[in-house]
């Protein structure tokens, strides 16, 4: 059985993933300048496969060279303007061939993400390849709608703006969403005409190796992409020391990203755009139009994808009088539907966490909740013995108390925090009280109360009536400490561009 396309995948079942899986033949070495090659230093990393604890590859641990190498590549193909000096519709030629290319191999990159970081592979086939499929087709078909303009000015002046890429581009992805988180930052980057180095999470480093392999395939000229696989402490901190770099985008934790602001103050100034954690919450009031929907999205919001997910509703608000109803349904709707199992199982939605220290991490902060009063009123145990595994239960705790550690920080895993509140005004302190401010859902059927909540609430994203949705058009990113700038839509396409003014004296 060789690679399938998407619309193939979903017939698949555990035996043919498996299968599949075992056939591939994998390359972790780094892509610099147009080919792969090792790390300068010849060292690499292990990549785990979560699910089972087995290797799955070597990965090139890149260091500091290796991402000098890789801004020097990038910075030749910048000056040379092999890429950003393409007509825009040669640019997007080059990117809907990548896209096809890409969709006609997703089995591969569907299964690379799967073994490395444990995302359920039926989620990779329904929802990461469209989603990066969709993303690398928008920035394409937006390549030439980006405009400047005249101004205004008196009769004897000529005054207008264009808009010109940055130059070298730096992009810092998780493991979360391997692909499609790098694909959020390098698809709008190269639409703009930037020359890109990527650092992917260490964890997860595959398939986006594989995608420039693609887009080198496609047309892309050597140093417009370049990805260089490594551990964060190294090769992601050189290349937010690098001088030669004109921009960061990073998505990751709120820690990592203060020590890229760091980074960037005492380098070269360049600019940052940062894409970091969440602890959202979900309001759900006695007026909300029905109980069962809402549910069923408090459920989804925190336990797909083990919870691995920046803006996952971890932070359930319950108006008192539907309090003991809706946890009841929480555990009626809840059970059997995230069972833990193997993630190339196409009926599987809960694969393990990424590795067994997020695992550990997590046990002991579940622990730390009920030391701490939190009840936990729901616990989907794994239907079979996962051995070696970095499996958790997907579990829900209620009479949570907003001071309570599990209430304040991202957990990161499929764990909710559930606590009842008696006024508008109380959840939106409640909902407000947080460093993050990613997305946060609102359920009533009062319209001036949903405005008011989009209102008051301080996010990113605000979601009434339905949670976690969204299309391209959708600027996703956040406030606070979740961030400082929005991937997805134009808008993000044209931060990765510099404004210029022309002032012409006739
Ligand atoms: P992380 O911050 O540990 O790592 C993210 C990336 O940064 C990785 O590539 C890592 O190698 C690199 N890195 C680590 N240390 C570095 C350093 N000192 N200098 C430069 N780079 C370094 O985060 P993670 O564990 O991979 O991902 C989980 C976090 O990402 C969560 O907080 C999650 O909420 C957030 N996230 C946010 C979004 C969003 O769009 N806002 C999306 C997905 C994930």
């Amino acid at each position: 059985m060789s690679g399938m396309n998407l619309s193939e995948a979903g017939t698949w079942t555990r035996e043919d993933w498996t299968g599949f899986v075992g056939r591939l033949e994998i390359d972790g070495r780094m892509f610099v300048d147009g080919e792969r090659r090792a790390a300068e230093s010849g060292d690499t990393i292990d990549s785990v496969n979560p699910a089972d604890g087995k290797k799955v590859a070597s990965i090139a641990r890149g260091g500091r060279a290796d991402i000098d190498h890789a801004v020097r590549a990038a910075r030749r193909a910048h000056a040379n303007g092999v890429w950003g000096r393409k007509s825009p519709r040669e640019r997007a030629r080059i990117m809907f061939d990548w896209a096809d290319r890409i969709e006609a191999a997703a089995s591969e990159f569907s299964a690379l993400d799967t073994i490395e970081m444990g995302r359920p592979i039926a989620d990779m086939v329904e929802y990461d390849m469209p989603e990066v499929l969709t993303t690398i087709r928008f920035f394409a078909e937006s390549i030439d709608k980006v405009t400047g303009t005249t101004t205004a000015t008196d009769d004897s002046v000529l005054h207008y703006t264009l808009r010109q890429p940055i130059g070298v581009v730096g992009a810092i992805s998780p493991w979360n969403y391997p692909l499609m988180m790098a694909m959020w930052k390098i698809a709008p980057a190269l639409a703009a005409g930037n020359c890109v180095v990527l650092k992917p999470a260490e964890e997860a480093s595959l398939s986006v190796l594989r995608a420039a392999d693609l887009l080198r395939e496609a047309g892309g000229p050597a140093g417009a992409l370049n990805v260089i696989s490594g551990v964060g402490e190294e090769a992601g901190k050189a290349l937010g020391e690098h001088a030669d770099v004109d921009k960061v985008s990073f998505t990751g934790s709120a820690a990592v990203g203060k020590e890229l602001l760091r980074a960037a103050g005492d380098s070269n100034m360049k600019k940052l755009a940062l894409e970091c954690g969440g602890k959202s919450p979900q309001l759900f009031f006695a007026d909300l139009p029905d109980l069962d929907t809402a549910v069923d999205a408090a459920i989804d919001g925190i336990f797909v994808n083990m919870g691995e997910v920046c803006n996952a509703g971890s932070r359930l608000l319950v108006e008192r009088s539907i309090y003991d109803r809706f946890i009841e349904k929480f555990r009626e709707r809840a059970a059997g539907r995230y069972v833990p199992g193997d993630p190339l199982d196409p009926g599987v939605r809960c694969g393990p966490l990424v590795d067994r220290s997020a695992r550990d991490r997590v046990v002991g902060m579940m622990e730390g909740a009920e030391h701490e009063g939190a009840k936990k009123i729901f616990g989907e145990t794994a239907s079979e013995s996962l051995t070696g595994g970095a499996y958790v239960e997907p579990t829900a705790y209620a009479d949570v108390r907003p001071d309570m550690t599990i209430a304040r920080e991202e957990l990161f895993a499929p764990v909710a925090a559930i606590m009842p509140f008696d006024s508008e005004e109380e959840a939106i302190r409640i909902a407000n009280d947080t460093i993050y401010g990613l997305a946060a859902g609102v359920w009533t059927s009062d319209l001036s109360r949903g405005h008011r909540c989009v209102r008051d609430l301080e996010a990113g994203t605000i979601w009434v009536n339905t949670f976690d949705d969204g299309d391209m058009t959708q600027p996703f990113g956040g406030w606070k400490q979740s961030g400082n700038s929005r991937d997805k839509c134009f808008e993000s396409l044209l931060e990765y561009t510099q404004g210029k003014s022309a002032w012409i004296q006739l």
